[in-house]
């Protein structure tokens, strides 16, 4: 173990100086470890940003890989040979179509329902949590997953030669569990919710020494997410969004673009703003969006049960903080039903041409609802993030998509279908009419 930290930390490059409790501020040391021993609060990487100012400029980071690690000087590993497996720099669409139909006018789709390598948002965290468990010398890595976390672990783990053992829940969707599966890491399918699965991991984490991305190894993970921030900062042209609108599962996701923002602001990347941010959650599992409504500073608890299983987090352990976030820039957080997460997923598809799965299905609704209370802005400049790919989630839509003609090879018969296809157009178009 102490050989690799040993050879990392002859880096002059780190940038990253320890780890402080985001309550009351004490400091630790940068090792696998993410509660406050005085007062049990989170753990949060901090900076050197004088340093970050003096390295760091636009053409710096322009010049860097066409991934997450063009950042690297914000985020929280020494190596400069980190694990790249070409995570991050997904699109950012102009979704006009979405827009006019919403009736809005400048909307965006960052879209890491492409991301690279297992299509969702968490192949950065992770990324940044193996090169970080590399460093401090683990050989075995885990987490506790909704199911995205679990494929980009195994994933990412089997390219780094890292043994993976992850949790998941045993109710998955079948996506998730073979896009697990295929890298070979060892499963555990937990027969309870993710809250049972997570307090579960806590426990093999006191025992086993492992470095669970989600668990000890959380306050390098969590600076993953800050680069959803920085990319969509660099992809405006150097400029931030009016409004975002992402979705909340644990709440780290959003308050990581937050921090990320406020970083590029401080070290003069960007000019300084007020990003309005609002949160999306199932109406199934919306504890926070729950609290948001209620006007309450902290979060109950609740059962998850919604077809949105990637974001279904009972007890989210960074609620508080995303719904601080939501009210101090003016944003809200709102929730869902599954029938129109549902929706959500068929009006992207329809509109842009990207299938997203049940998260984004979500954060699409809750963007709908949002614009039609009047608390979007026509014209404000408006990123909406989908973190996650449909062809994950396709029971989700069972019963709620079309079926194909099946014809004969001939034309007569294609002809013969086509009719139909317009018939049953027309029928439509009367049921909208009605
Ligand atoms: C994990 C996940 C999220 C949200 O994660 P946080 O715990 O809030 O950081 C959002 N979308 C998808 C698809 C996810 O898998």
């Amino acid at each position: 173990m102490t050989l690799a930290t040993e050879q990392h930390t002859q880096s002059t490059s780190a940038t990253f100086k320890n780890l402080q409790c985001k309550e009351c501020g004490a400091e630790y040391e940068a090792k696998a470890t993410h509660v406050c021993e005085v007062c049990f609060g989170p753990l949060e990487v901090s900076y050197d940003y004088d340093a970050l100012r003096r390295q760091v400029t636009r053409e710096s980071i322009a010049a860097g890989p066409n991934s997450i690690w063009r950042y690297r000087p914000f985020l929280p590993v020494m190596t400069d040979n980190p694990i790249d497996v070409g995570t991050g720099m997904t699109p950012l669409v102009k979704a006009n179509r979405l827009a006019r139909r919403l009736g809005i006018k400048n909307l965006y789709i960052k879209n890491d329902a492409v991301n690279m390598p297992t299509l969702s948002f968490k192949d950065r965290v992770v990324s940044v949590a193996l090169t970080r468990a590399k460093e401090l010398g683990f050989s075995t890595v885990s987490c506790a997953s909704t199911g995205n976390l679990a494929n980009s672990t195994a994933a990412i783990a089997a390219h780094a030669g890292l043994d993976c053992c992850v949790f998941i829940p045993a109710d998955l969707e079948a996506g998730k569990v073979l896009g697990t599966l295929i890298y070979s890491p060892t499963v555990m399918a937990v027969q309870g919710n993710y809250d049972q699965v997570n307090r579960l991991c806590c426990e093999v984490a006191n025992t086993h020494g492992w470095g669970f991305v989600n668990i000890n190894l959380r306050p390098y993970y969590s600076e993953g997410s800050k680069t959803l921030g920085f990319e969509v900062a660099e992809q405006l042209g150097w400029k931030l969004p009016d409004h975002i609108v992402a979705p909340l599962a644990s709440g780290s996701l959003f308050t990581k673009i937050y921090k990320g923002f406020q970083e590029f602001i401080k070290v003069g990347l960007v000019e300084d703003k007020t990003v309005r941010f609002s949160g999306a959650q199932a109406d199934g599992c919306s504890p926070i969006a729950q609290a948001f409504r209620e006007g309450r500073d902290f979060v109950k608890p609740v059962k998850p049960n919604t077809i949105a299983k990637s974001i279904a987090i009972g007890n989210p352990a960074d609620g508080i903080y995303a719904i601080e976030v939501a009210k101090k820039t003016g944003g809200n957080i709102e929730s869902v039903s599954d029938p129109e997460i549902i929706e959500g997923i068929k009006l992207l598809a329809e509109t842009e041409g990207i299938f997203t799965e049940t998260a984004g299905g979500t954060t699409i609704a809750v963007l709908k609802k949002l614009v039609e209370a009047g608390k979007i802005d026509p014209d404000e400049t408006t990123v909406v993030y989908i973190t996650g790919n449909g062809l994950k989630t396709q029971e989700a839509m069972q019963g709620y998509i079309g079926e194909p003609f099946t014809i004969e090879p001939k034309l007569d018969s294609f002809e013969r279908a086509l009719e139909r296809s317009h018939t049953l157009d027309r029928l439509e178009w009367q049921q909208v009419l009605v």
